[in-house]
């Protein structure tokens, strides 16, 4: 599949839970992992709201890659919600205890924004 597809995917995935994807931004501040290097690209505050409101709109600190930031691609619902799978299945082996505590705060976040149905989708759209 290539970058089309997986945009749909997310999409479809997004609209099945009428669900919307808003990516604030960006701004240059740095990520706590950033080590002095900027191997980071801009910063963004994104927001995943229920259309519906039926629940709170989890809102998280989101760092797009160095490449989008020099093909000045602005976060997709892909980017998003594969990062967001990616963080809830993260098992840094270098972090410091900050950055351990805020992987662990944004996957109870995560955990209580999403049905189990919602991250078992997940998972089959954005597992790359
Ligand atoms: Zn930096």
């Amino acid at each position: 599949m290539n970058m089309i597809d997986y945009e749909r995917l997310a999409t479809i995935f997004l609209d099945k839970y009428d669900l919307a994807i808003h990516a604030d931004g960006p701004t240059l501040e740095c990520p706590p992992w950033c080590d002095g290097n900027h191997i980071h690209g801009r910063h963004y505050e994104v927001s995943v709201m229920d259309k519906k409101e039926k629940r709170d709109t989890f809102t998280f600190d989101f760092w797009e890659s160095e490449r989008d930031c020099q093909n000045n691609d602005r976060p997709n619902n892909y980017t998003v919600l594969s990062m967001i799978l990616s963080t809830m299945r993260a098992e840094p082996f270098d972090a410091n205890e900050a950055i351990l505590k805020s992987i662990q705060d944004f996957s109870k976040r995560a955990k209580k924004f999403f049905t189990e149905e919602e991250l078992e989708n997940l998972k089959n759209i954005a597992s790359n």
